[in-house]
């Protein structure tokens, strides 16, 4: 959803890596370069960086998927 401010398994911080990371996908370059460029080395953190998929946009779209499960439960019966 949003982009993991540490990596899950060794703690490397790639927060701050994501925007820039981004950007030079975008420019049409290859993940690996943009990834070695980033210092961004171990395989652990490069997954982190090449599976995720930033959709917390559409996701508040739905306000439903953004409330305790107490209201959600509540609102389809209004
Ligand atoms: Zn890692």
């Amino acid at each position: 959803m949003i982009i993991p401010i540490r990596c899950f398994s060794c703690g490397k911080v790639l927060a701050d890596k994501w925007e820039k990371f981004q950007e030079e996908i975008k420019k049409g370059k290859e993940p690996a370069e943009v990834l070695d460029e980033l210092g961004i080395t171990r395989y652990c953190c490069r997954t982190v960086m090449i599976t995720h998929k930033d959709f917390i946009d559409e996701i508040a779209k739905y306000r439903r998927f953004l409330l305790p499960a107490e209201e959600r439960e509540g609102a389809g019966k209004k």
